[in-house]
């Protein structure tokens, strides 16, 4: 479980170039951070102790760790309280690489961290110069290496579709995430978003953002990469928000509200047709794979869309079950004549 207390654009030396939190986050601190993020928590441990069900309490939004140091205390010391009281299990929040320097670390190792998350995006150094970001991958390795240091967990945040990014340096991005030790990866597609700098570059036909497809398209092998690692991609894609959908807020670019799970279904294409692919003939005509029954859906796809692309290129149909204690995939075959299987 995490309770967030979202704190939009609290703390941020600049506003990025594709950033604009007063759209993507509702519901977030308006007037002194303390004492919003203090009637949050009292809200949540309400909640909790309604539910019985504790979790990290997250500040997230913004760079939680550039607010000034005596309201970050503050913060931290009134989350320490409810943590003793085991309403939460810890604090998690969000951050920049470079506003995680040494005495930072020092100053928040007397709380209970438990999770940082880093706004990484890139590590690219000429991407994040593109992106105008201003730090350079290395500053990311030295604030991964503080965090895994304290043996707090590593989040890491991505972005595909940045200025000057390419699926090259996107993918070299995410494998260098998965090596410096990332214990789980956000990966969101770049919208270009009223209010931004990026608006500007777009309405001046200087940027120009992914399509739809070609974010699903470079988001399958990235969760590829992470699932081999064994490292959970949370998110993919920014999540669906009433302010987010109003007409003339998102300009342009890859939005979907179920982006994650277009990224899984065509994951599960793209994974049984190299398959398909890799067979001298197939044994039947009926093809059935079987998968755990939380992938069915993905597996099957949204309207049936993975069902059609294995009857349309390959000519065969398919069904997907779900069976209980299923790891990774099955597959099994029918003939239409025997209706039984031949292969599995
Ligand atoms: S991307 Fe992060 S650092 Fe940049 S403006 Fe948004 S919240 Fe602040």
């Amino acid at each position: 479980m995490i309770y967030p207390v979202f704190l939009p654009h609290a703390g941020c030396p600049f506003q990025c170039v594709y950033c604009n939190q007063r759209v993507t986050v509702s519901g977030g601190g308006q007037g002194p951070l303390a004492g919003f993020a203090a009637s949050r928590m009292a809200d949540y441990a309400n909640q909790v102790r309604r539910s019985g069900r504790p979790g990290e309490i997250a500040f997230y939004g913004g760079t939680f760790t550039a607010l000034p140091r005596g309201l970050v205390e503050e913060i931290l010391s009134a989350a320490s309280a409810w943590v003793e009281r085991g309403i939460f299990t810890g604090v998690r929040f969000s951050t920049r690489p470079d506003c995680l320097q040494g005495d930072i670390v020092e100053m928040l190792s007397s709380y209970p961290v438990r999770t940082v998350e880093l706004g990484v995006q890139s590590l690219s150094d000429s991407v994040l110069k593109e992106s105008g970001r201003g730090y350079g991958a290395e500053s990311v390795y030295e604030a991964a290496r503080r965090v895994k240091g304290r043996g707090w967990k590593l989040g890491i945040q991505l972005m595909a579709g940045l200025p000057g990014d390419s699926r090259e340096l996107f993918l070299r991005s995410v494998r260098s995430a998965l090596e410096i030790g990332a214990d789980f990866l956000r990966i969101y597609p770049v919208l270009v978003l009223e209010g931004t700098s990026l608006a500007e570059s777009y309405r001046a036909g200087l940027y120009a953002p992914l399509s739809l497809d070609e974010a699903v398209s470079l988001l399958a092998p990235a969760y590829d990469l992470a699932m081999r690692s064994g490292v959970a991609i949370i998110r993919m894609g920014l999540q669906a928000d009433p302010e987010l959908e109003k007409p003339g807020v998102i300009l342009a670019g890859p939005y979907h509200p179920a982006f994650g799970s277009l990224v899984k279904c065509r994951w599960w294409q793209e994974k049984i047709d190299a398959h398909l692919g890799s067979l001298p003939e197939f044994p039947g005509s009926e093809m059935v794979v079987h998968v755990a029954p939380n992938q069915v859906s993905d597996a099957i796809g949204n309207r049936k869309a993975n069902l059609l692309h294995w009857n349309s290129r390959w000519g065969i149909t398919a069904k997907v079950v779900g069976e209980a204690g299923m790891t990774g995939m099955e597959m099994t075959w029918k003939t239409k004549s025997s209706n039984q299987d031949t292969s599995r």
